[in-house]
């Protein structure tokens, strides 16, 4: 939503999620709020990238379906 709006410079009223491996799709909308904390949270991405240093690591009941999990609790 947030590059549809910067390219056509116009307010996108919503989203579309797609899953393509279940071909569904959801519908969504996405507050000013919800637009801020989303540029926050590249900001913050991009400040960690410049400095390379890494996340405060989640807690562990978040990480059990994660893909790199046996490289951040090793
Ligand atoms: S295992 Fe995954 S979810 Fe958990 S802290 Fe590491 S990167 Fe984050």
């Amino acid at each position: 939503m947030l590059l549809c709006e910067q390219a056509l410079g116009k307010k996108c009223p919503f989203g579309i999620l797609y899953f393509p491996d279940q071909n569904y799709s959801v519908r969504l909308t996405a507050t000013e709020g919800d637009k801020a904390a989303v540029i926050r949270d590249l900001e913050q991405i991009w400040t960690m990238f410049k400095t390379e240093s890494l996340p405060r690591r989640a807690p562990e009941w978040k990480c059990n379906y994660c893909e790199v999990k046996r490289y951040c609790w090793t």
